[in-house]
């Protein structure tokens, strides 16, 4: 799997792909956002100062009979 399969096959943008790991049967795709999309939501200015966040999972459409999933750093 690589950032162009996720961004062309799943339409995640702005995400990159750090690697896959499989749990209970199910693939986890896990991805950070890109340095450059990051920005203040009130302005859009890039100069973020991070002050917490936490992993969040996605759901995403199955390959095959699997369950995927997207694990990213919000
Ligand atoms: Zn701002």
């Amino acid at each position: 799997m690589s950032t162009s399969i996720l961004y062309h096959g799943g339409g995640l943008v702005g995400y990159d792909y750090l690697f896959t790991r499989d749990e209970q049967g199910a693939m986890i795709f896990c991805v950070r956002p890109k340095a450059q999309t990051v920005c203040c939501p009130e302005c859009g200015r890039e100069h973020v100062v991070f002050r917490g966040g936490k992993v969040r999972q996605f759901r995403a459409l199955p390959i095959g009979n699997k369950p995927v999933s997207i694990e990213a750093w919000v």
